[in-house]
């Protein structure tokens, strides 16, 4: 149920933690105010443009009272956590950033990465997913892009509990301050990647300004070399991991220090041998076999490791329901797991 997306906003009705009885700590305390400023502004962009649906405005039923206002521009993944909504996933299409013929005739996707590629069926399976991910690249294209993500960020960061730590004073005492806030979860690019350097850059610029939030993204953008200056750049953030992609037909990724590389392994478990920087291997997530003249999902048996690499928990085992046969989504999130992104604190 969307609200009213060209109703003003009262910001001040909308409920943010108080902070002014607390001393903040110099960093937070700029931190907050980038934070509010970027808000305000994804507000007015909101208003002047409601087909953009950057925020969602949910109401209460039976009441004109509006209830928070949500980032509507990004998605949930099952994958990546179920805690409140501090999981979240940035989408934009697949055809205009990793499918997009260069004037090479080459693509950021490998061969096997287009014929493997669960995005394909998002179109029946997530309509809504891919409908987002087309406004996403409307806003991805406006030259105050990453200010939108950052204001429409804020409206989860800033009401989240900040957290009290005690900082030592030039006299020796401890002193309590509110010094961090709660972790909180990001994966850019569910479906979409990395396609210029201007993109990428704006990700550093969002990576940068929200540094109590933890990014990750697997990427192909490696294999153009135009693009690997600003992906390195990206990579070497704190709070921002970058995992280069590969498999047996995209050829091999540089090696770079704060860049570990993940394996896709073919629809049979197989593929070329893991590299040493290879943090994670992933499998397919559906094995179909035609059986009395139907096609059937069959389980895919545990697989822990491949070639001495961990198999992604979430994929280690594909569990069905039994009545219907729908695949059912594993217990661990990346929330819990963190082997993408360890400097996720918690
Ligand atoms: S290995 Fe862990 S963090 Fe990485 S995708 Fe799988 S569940 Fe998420």
């Amino acid at each position: 149920m969307y609200g009213d997306a060209d109703e003003p906003i009262d910001l001040d009705s909308i409920e943010i933690p108080d902070l002014s009885d607390f001393e903040l700590d110099p960093d937070f305390e700029a931190h907050y105010d980038l934070l509010r400023t970027c808000r305000e502004h994804v507000h007015q962009v909101h208003h002047q443009n409601p087909d953009l649906e950057i925020l969602w405005i949910a109401r209460k039923r039976k009441s004109k009272r509006a209830k928070p206002v949500k980032p509507a521009m990004f998605s949930s993944d099952a994958k990546v956590g179920k805690v409140l909504q501090q999981q979240l996933t940035w989408n934009i299409p697949m055809e205009i950033s990793c499918l997009r013929p260069w004037a090479d005739g080459g693509t950021i996707a490998s061969d096997f990465c287009k014929e493997r590629c669960y995005g394909k069926d998002w179109k029946q399976n997530k309509p809504e997913t891919v409908e987002r991910s087309e406004k996403n690249e409307i806003i991805r294209q406006r030259p105050d892009f990453a200010q939108l993500v950052i204001g429409a960020f804020a409206e989860i960061e800033l009401r989240r509990i900040p957290r009290l730590g005690k900082v030592r004073q030039p006299d020796g005492n401890m002193e309590e301050r509110i010094i961090s806030a709660p972790p909180s979860l990001f994966r850019v690019h569910g479906i979409g990647d990395f396609d210029s350097e201007r993109y990428i850059r704006a990700w550093i610029e969002i990576a940068k300004a929200l540094r109590y939030t933890t990014f990750f993204a697997y990427t192909r953008s490696w294999r153009r070399p135009e693009l690997r200056k600003a992906l390195r750049e990206l990579a070497a953030l704190p709070n921002f991991h970058v995992l280069l992609s590969y498999d047996k037909r995209s050829g091999s990724p540089p090696l770079w220090k704060n860049a570990p590389t993940a394996l896709l392994l073919d629809f049979d478990d197989r593929g070329p041998r893991a590299r040493k920087d290879t943090r994670v291997v992933f499998r397919t997530q559906y094995f179909f076999v035609l059986q009395y003249g139907r096609v059937r999902n069959i389980p895919l048996p545990v697989m822990r490791k491949y070639d001495g690499r961990l198999v992604c928990p979430h994929e280690q085992r594909i569990k069905y329901d039994k009545g219907t046969g729908k695949a059912l989504p594993p217990d661990v999130t990346c929330f819990d797991c963190k082997v993408c992104c360890p400097s996720l604190r918690m």
